[in-house]
């Protein structure tokens, strides 16, 4: 058993590292309260071939894997971007993954290359008003016209629209109710987003938010939204192993950014603690300010094994649904309770926009919410580990 990093994620951390040193706290913060993209660092990211790195090298990419990409996300999280740095969850997660395991010839040369320079981004389209942890009960449909299909729904917290070349809609071509099994009927559809919001038939409207606001997450409207035949991904009415699929590493990948997130705000609670005094020693020699510190630390290195494993698993194609369910759950845990203890840290300063920890602690509590619910974690472990009655 070898624990070490392979050396092309090492080198990523060295790369990204690099990159992300050219932006401090002061940048992200003044992103997150412009509600604006950091394009800077996504530019220089995508320059370097740090947002291709799990698409093949047919394509302009690295031609690594999973791995790679949490390993990123990580490191990129750890500099100061916080659990809100989204973006490898939505381009390198759901483009280039998606697109590397299930799309066609056609789809993989018009698209896979403008993702490994960082020249086109994604979102995806899931979570609907009345089905978030029930995905099965969607109801946005995707009905034939000729060589086309036609998108009709709504859905509700989709992150990055307003960035998003393309959109991986998740969409039924055969209502919940008249689908035998239930998880027959999905349809994944690759969505020109610049396309059908110039056509007047998408529309998305943001939704003001606690945190993560480097991008938008937002409400959109899908009025008969004409996608060809052939940017259908996967198999017409066979989507479910498709979504499934995409599912886990976009789990890896965010636990890996919450762990890195970790990372940022125990580095900063520690320094924090050995620099300022009280009652004439560095807080930090009190066990009650180490010991919390330590305690999370010791989650955060467990979590980032687990991490790390899941997305191992992935990249050798084999069955990784309950490490990454497991690396989800403890990643999201630690990236809270070290943003919580780094606020208690810095006493009355925490409270303060001058200093990164209450961005941090916003934008770490929702990693507990979504992209899955904690809830819905722990029913997959109970009944996929323990083999406990099922309660969804
Ligand atoms: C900032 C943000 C960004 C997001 N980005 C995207 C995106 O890009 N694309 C996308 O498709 N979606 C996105 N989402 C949606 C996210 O995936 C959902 O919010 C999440 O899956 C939970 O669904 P829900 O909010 O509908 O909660 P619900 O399903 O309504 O659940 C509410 C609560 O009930 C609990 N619960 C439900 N059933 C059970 C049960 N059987 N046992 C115990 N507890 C249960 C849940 O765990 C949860 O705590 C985003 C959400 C947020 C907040």
């Amino acid at each position: 058993m070898d624990f070490n990093l392979p050396d092309t994620a090492l080198a990523v951390q060295d790369g990204v590292r690099a990159v992300a040193a050219k932006y401090d706290n002061a940048y992200w913060s003044e992103c997150e309260e412009a509600h604006r993209f950091p394009i800077e660092i996504f530019t220089d990211l995508g320059k370097g071939g740090w947002l291709g790195l799990n698409v093949p090298e047919q394509y302009g990419g690295g031609g690594q894997g999973l791995l790679e990409v949490a390993i990123a996300n990580e490191t990129l999280c750890a500099s100061g971007g916080g659990a809100g740095t989204f973006f490898y969850v939505t381009t390198p997660g759901f483009g280039a993954t998606t697109l590397v395991r299930h799309g066609t010839e056609e789809q993989k040369q018009a698209i896979l290359p403008g993702i490994a320079v960082g020249d086109i981004q994604f979102c995806f389209a899931l979570t609907e008003p009345n089905a978030g942890s029930n995905a099965i009960e969607i109801t946005t449909s995707a009905r034939r016209d000729g060589d086309d299909f036609l998108i009709k729904g709504q859905k509700v917290w989709i992150s990055n629209v307003e960035n998003a070349d393309w959109m991986v809609a998740v969409t039924r071509t055969i209502p919940a109710a008249e689908a035998t099994p239930r998880y027959n009927g999905f349809t994944l559809l690759l969505v020109d987003v610049k396309e059908a919001l110039a056509a007047g038939t998408l529309s998305y409207t943001p939704i003001p938010k606690m945190g993560n606001n480097i991008l938008c997450s937002s409400q959109v409207f899908f009025e008969d939204v004409r996608v060809p035949a052939h940017n259908v991904i996967g198999d017409i009415d066979g989507g479910f192993p498709v979504l499934w699929d995409v599912l886990n590493p976009e789990r890896i990948i965010a636990a890996a950014g919450a762990i890195g997130a970790a990372d940022a705000a125990l580095a900063y609670a520690a320094k924090y603690a050995t620099e300022r005094e009280v009652f004439g020693r560095p807080i930090g020699a009190n066990q009650g300010i180490q010991f919390p510190l330590a305690q999370v630390k010791a989650k955060v290195e467990l979590a980032r094994l687990m991490t790390r494993k899941a997305a191992w698993l992935f990249d050798q194609g084999l069955p990784c649904g309950n490490e990454a369910n497991v690396a989800k759950l403890t990643g999201s845990q630690v990236a809270w309770e070290a943003a919580d203890q780094a606020f208690q840290t810095l006493g009355g300063m925490a409270y303060s926009k001058e200093y990164p920890v209450e961005r941090w602690m916003r934008d770490a509590r929702i990693v507990k919410n979504a992209p899955v619910a904690e809830q819905l974690i722990l029913a997959h472990i109970g009944t996929s580990m323990l083999n406990l009655p099922k309660s969804y």
